[in-house]
């Protein structure tokens, strides 16, 4: 019996949803890519694209009960000249490899996940909406065998999947900017996981980001155990004035973002001193009296922060406006994405 868990697909284009109109991820395209890995860790994938449909798993599935799950996040962009391209896939494959062998499960070879996401993004190509909306793009790999005894050992096998969503623009109605609540005490995943991008780090950073909301009005959690700054639950953390852009200095605390390596790489471009560097809560703090700062990540690309709260004090960055650096590299980052501006770095992968 297949369980279908009473969820109802909207299919973008036959339904005539408007992604701009939508939630964000909550159309899909009417494909997917899937494949396979058995106990000896081969991986079988039929070397196409397949209709989109609910899958029909056995309630043991160890990924229901281990969270052995983990997953990518990217996007293919349609250009200026009405082409759609991928942004930045190669850097999204190599870190969905970490991702898998995070799991302790075989990990896929680059050519097949690369594949695998060119052939879902072809498929469903038609659903890309018009920039600033994308067609998103979700790479999951999940341990499959129906083994609740397998607490203490990896999947025995797995799937990869990849699936799509056309997405409006992430700010409907005008960039708002955040408010963020930083937090001292609760960190926002353990050690070892700090840089695997698992469902099991967003549900750890939900509660004390509930919390925040309810309290303190905030949008975001900041997550600066002891004074540390890292990240929020889905983006990265950047502070940013005339002339200089700081970000944490990669490590496995946190998740190393394609978009902070795209915003690092573009503020060099434009001439700005980039330090990769520890930044402490006092800092930040004193940063606000004259800087901008902002949050990366793939879904928002750049989000302005207005205000931070610190230890039960509100402090506003500068005017509590988008800040004009914070706007400019924004610009020049959506324009390589969308064929504005050269792509120099060779950052996209045209895919129709
Ligand atoms: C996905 C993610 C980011 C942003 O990464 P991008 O590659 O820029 O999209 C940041 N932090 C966490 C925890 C994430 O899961």
């Amino acid at each position: 019996m297949a369980l279908g868990f009473g969820v109802e697909y909207k299919y973008a284009m036959s339904e005539k949803q408007d992604p701009f109109s939508a939630p964000f991820g909550t159309l899909f395209g009417d494909h997917m890519s899937v494949a396979t890995v058995d106990e000896d860790g081969v991986y079988e994938y039929a070397g196409a694209a397949q209709a989109l449909e609910n899958f029909s798993m056995h309630p043991a599935t160890h990924a229901l009960h281990y969270a052995s799950a983990i997953f990518e996040g990217l996007k293919a962009h349609r250009q200026e000249d009405g082409s759609v391209a991928i942004f930045r896939l190669d850097d999204h494959v190599a870190r969905m490899q970490v991702s898998i062998g995070k799991l302790r499960m075989p990990v896929a070879a680059a050519d097949l996940i690369r594949q695998m996401i060119v052939d879902a993004a072809t498929a469903d190509v038609g659903h890309t909406p018009d920039a600033p909306g994308s067609l998103y793009l979700r790479p999951t790999f999940i341990g499959t065998a129906p083994n609740i005894g397998a607490a203490a050992t990896p999947s025995a096998t797995g799937m990869l999947y990849v699936i799509t969503s056309p997405v409006g623009d992430y700010f409907a109605g005008g960039i708002r900017p955040l408010t963020i609540y930083i937090e001292h005490d609760t960190p926002r995943t353990t050690p070892q996981f700090g840089m695997v991008k698992s469902g099991a780090n967003y549900v750890m950073a939900l509660g004390p980001t509930l919390d925040a909301k309810r309290d303190h009005v905030a949008d975001q959690v900041l997550f600066a155990t002891g004074g540390d700054v890292t990240e929020t639950g889905a983006a990265n953390f950047f502070l940013v004035d005339d002339e200089r852009v700081i970000t944490r200095n990669l490590d496995e605390s946190f998740l190393h973002g394609v978009t902070r390596r795209s915003v690092i790489q573009i503020a060099k471009d434009l001439g700005y001193e980039v330090e990769e560097r520890a930044i402490q809560v006092d800092e930040l703090k004193a940063w606000a009296e004259h800087g901008e700062m902002f949050l990366s990540g793939t879904a928002a690309v750049i989000a302005p922060v207005g205000k931070v709260i610190v230890r039960g004090e509100t402090v506003q960055a500068r005017d509590g406006q988008p800040g004009e650096n914070t706007l400019k590299l924004r610009d020049a980052l959506t324009s390589v994405q969308t064929g504005r501006s050269e792509d120099v770095h060779g950052w996209l992968t045209p895919i129709g």
